[in-house]
């Protein structure tokens, strides 16, 4: 039995005030620094949960692990620049796809320009170019003043052929989800819990296979995404913390059908199935205010109210944190 406790929005500063607590006697830690998906959205539209992609830092028994590389990367590279100073940092760097909103913070992550650093960068085959072409040609000239091989850090990029792995202590297993080109999802196992990572995902069957006439019962619907789902909910099966692609509520999906990202109404309830703890919606359309997230939110814990689930329902947003803690450490 896990918990895992929602810190609020901290801001950056009370993020930095956890440096003085040793790394792997620390309690998993994940971090959200950037949540909105496809291109980054600033504006005062946005401030509540942020307009930078896809980003997010898992503290966990020693490991500092980042899932994704989108624009949120740039504030982290300056967090850790200040926590760690000039002593060498040790960051795996898991990637779920190449998409721009998924590696575009790379070329300005700061610890990459300190000879002491070690940045090992694991993903799966960019798009049929192989992942390191794909990263390093987003900085070639004209795109960008410095190569990816070029950098002071030890940088080292691998394409990942196994779908289960360790970094350190910390078991991963990967997931190909549906989502154009190779795209993963990541389950993290770490001594306090479990936290799966889906950013860019659309259930199966889309709404064009489904039941579609006005008399067919609920459940139909339910057991569709029941079975053409199974592995996935095995997958995600009992997990702590589930980050999961919602771009679209339920009306605009309609219009989305097959563009490979996830529909509200689907997510909840494959996380109700799988018996997930804690779900945060993620990659926020960038159309979508704050108001329109935060209704977001409302109808989801309804969704949930309504099945009597225990699922508790959050938002993804810059600045927050989450923190897991086995039962035997409280
Ligand atoms: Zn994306
Ligand atoms: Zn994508």
């Amino acid at each position: 039995m896990k918990t895992a406790a929602i810190l609020g929005k901290t801001g950056l500063a009370e993020i930095a005030s956890a440096k003085q607590v040793s790394l792997s006697s620390a309690p998993t830690r994940v971090s959200f620094w950037g949540v909105r998906g496809s291109i980054p959205t600033p504006g005062p539209s946005t401030v509540q949960y942020g307009g930078n992609t896809s980003c997010v830092e898992i503290r966990a028994d020693g490991q500092i692990i980042i899932l994704d590389a989108g624009t949120g990367l740039r504030l982290l590279g300056q967090e850790l620049t200040a926590e760690f100073g000039d002593r060498s940092l040790d960051v795996t760097l898991l990637l779920t796809h190449t998409h721009w909103d998924h590696i575009q913070g790379l070329p300005f992550f700061l610890p990459v320009y300190k000879p002491q650093n070690h940045l090992h960068i694991l993903g799966y085959e960019g798009a049929r170019h192989g992942l390191e072409n794909v990263l390093s040609s987003q900085m070639e000239s004209p795109f960008f003043p410095i190569g990816l091989r070029e950098v002071p850090a030890n940088v080292r990029i691998e394409e990942l052929k196994e779908m289960s792995f360790n970094i350190g202590p910390v078991r991963v297993q990967a997931c190909l989800v549906n989502h154009p080109g190779i795209c993963v999802g990541y389950r993290l196992f770490a001594s306090d819990g479990s936290v799966a990572f889906f950013p860019d995902n659309e259930l199966r069957p889309g709404r064009k296979t489904a039941p579609q006439a006005p008399n067919v019962a609920k459940t139909n619907a339910l057991e569709f995404l029941r079975s053409e789902n199974r592995e996935m909910i095995d997958f995600l099966r009992d997990t702590d913390v589930l980050i999961m692609d919602t771009q679209y509520d339920r009306e605009e999906y309609k219009q989305h059908v097959g563009w490979g990202h996830g529909c509200l109404d689907d997510v909840v309830m494959l996380a109700l199935e799988a018996g997930v703890k804690q779900l945060f919606l993620f990659h926020h359309d960038p159309n979508h205010d704050d108001a329109k997230i935060s209704q977001m939110v409302s109808h989801a814990r309804q969704l949930v109210a309504s099945r009597n689930g225990a699922l508790r329902i959050e938002a993804a947003r810059e600045g927050a944190r989450v923190e897991l803690r086995a039962k035997a450490r409280i």
